[in-house]
């Protein structure tokens, strides 16, 4: 079997209402998907995260050396680009272009075999993942501290067991909502909060010390990604659990991280980081600093059932207790008008857990004809 062709999809929708982060406001969502085919006539797909026309010209760049290459020999092919690139881009785009490869091909890898890539990874340890909803970003109008609320108290009726807020809007202002977002959702739902690298150390410690008493399940991207020395100060001074890793990539960035102490929880992008083969490895080495491991997922459906896959086969984050506390998926609630309709089965929740797809590959099949309909020109 070879790798016969290489097609990119750069995908675009607009969005009713734009929302906000702490450091930018989205009006569209996009995509950008990898279909490898073979000359047998297996198809995989897999998803960069990133700038998508940027990871668009990475993946073209990368196929001269897949045409006609084996397409299980995943790790081969993976090590070949990286060393042949290593010299411009061992982190950023060229490493998620190199992601959506890697997912590409491990789909064709499970199709190849007939079985789910997480049999392939190593077996399924759940078949169900907790979900926790991404939302609670900024809008244009309203008051935040009720809109957040209501949100918030959305989820929580939808069963949903923890939810994660958007901060990085100034200290008063972020220390307000995360009040009124936990008085909404009660004392029994996990409530986190993200950042989006909007602070310094200083500002960071301030907000955690004053959100410190509403049980915050995790602090997420405090500081810049290239601040490790910043995480660790963060980390020091405050009782909440440190997480980050969404900007940082491969096996090599993440053992800085790990060997710095810097973080709690790892969140490597399976669309950025290197891929289902590159998350396996930094997977295993969180396991062995005894680091947690919870992906960051913010893409399309191929996005979610390549972070199910891996999901699967994650090791609890207390493997030695009787009830031991398990992996999460981070489940996107935001509008996307692309994330389901490019799957001709939905990947949905039912009361916050989502199922692992149990087809072949990936276990997903892609609509083509959502894939005309939000193609960018
Ligand atoms: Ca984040």
């Amino acid at each position: 079997m070879k790798v016969k062709s290489i097609r990119t999809h750069v995908l675009e929708a607009a969005l009713s209402q734009p929302f906000a982060y702490s450091r930018a406001w989205y009006d569209t969502r996009m995509a950008m998907l990898v279909e490898i085919e073979t000359d047998d006539g297996l198809v995989g797909w897999g998803e960069c995260y990133g700038p998508a026309r940027m990871t668009e010209a990475a993946v073209k760049t990368m196929s001269r050396w897949l045409i006609g290459a084996d397409p299980l020999q995943t790790d081969v092919l993976w090590r070949r680009i990286y060393a042949d690139l290593r010299d411009h881009g061992q982190k950023g785009v060229v490493i998620e272009g190199l992601s959506g490869i890697d997912i590409a091909l491990w789909d064709i890898k499970g199709k190849h075999f007939g079985v789910p890539v997480h049999q392939l990874l190593g077996g399924a340890v759940r078949q169900e993942v907790q979900a926790y909803a991404t939302g609670l970003y900024r809008r244009k109008s309203g008051d935040p501290l009720r809109y957040l609320a209501e949100e918030a108290a959305g989820y929580a009726s939808e069963g949903f067991k923890a939810v994660k807020l958007k901060v990085g809007f100034g200290v008063e202002e972020d220390a307000a909502v995360t009040r009124a977002v936990r008085e909404a959702i009660g004392p029994r739902i996990a409530l986190m909060v993200d950042a989006n690298h909007a602070y310094d150390a200083v500002a960071a410690i301030r907000l955690g010390r004053m959100i410190e008493q509403h049980d915050i399940g995790w602090f997420e991207e405090p500081v810049p990604p290239e601040d490790i020395t910043g995480y660790r100060t963060v980390r020091a001074a405050l009782s909440i659990p440190i997480a980050g890793g969404e900007c940082e990539y491969t096996r090599f960035g993440f053992r800085e991280l790990l060997a710095s102490q810097a973080l709690d929880i790892l969140q490597p992008d399976t669309c950025a980081a290197g891929g289902l083969s590159e998350c396996k490895k930094i997977a295993d080495m969180a396991e062995a600093f005894d680091v947690r491991y919870n992906p960051h997922v913010w893409g399309t459906g191929i996005a979610l059932a390549a972070s199910l896959q891996l999901l699967a086969v994650l090791p609890p984050h207390t493997p030695h207790s009787l009830s031991p506390l398990e992996p999460m998926l981070e489940f996107d609630r935001t509008e996307h008008p692309i994330r389901q309709a490019i799957l001709k089965t939905p990947i949905e929740h039912k009361n916050g857990i989502v199922s692992v797809p149990t087809g072949a590959g990936l276990g997903v099949d892609i609509d083509r004809e959502a894939l005309a309909r939000w193609g960018a020109r």
